[in-house]
């Protein structure tokens, strides 16, 4: 699902989300699970494609280069 090349540093902008802002559930693509309300996380945001940002678990964001899941 995830395209790998979308999600190169050079091809992302990222930014934090702060506990606080997280207000809503989303879906780790780096894990496929979820982000829960209230947890600080990333949130990447493809500069070819905005409309598919994306929230990661900041370590599953860390960890994407190293860490291939395989389905
Ligand atoms: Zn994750």
């Amino acid at each position: 699902m995830v395209h790998p090349d979308l999600w190169h540093d050079d091809a992302v902008e990222t930014r934090f989300i702060q506990p606080y802002q997280a207000t809503k559930t989303y879906l780790c693509p780096g894990c496929n699970r979820e982000i829960p309300p209230g947890l600080g996380h990333m949130v990447a945001v493809p500069h070819e494609a905005p409309d598919l940002r994306r929230h990661w678990h900041r370590g599953c964001w860390n960890g994407r280069k190293t860490r291939r899941p395989r389905n």
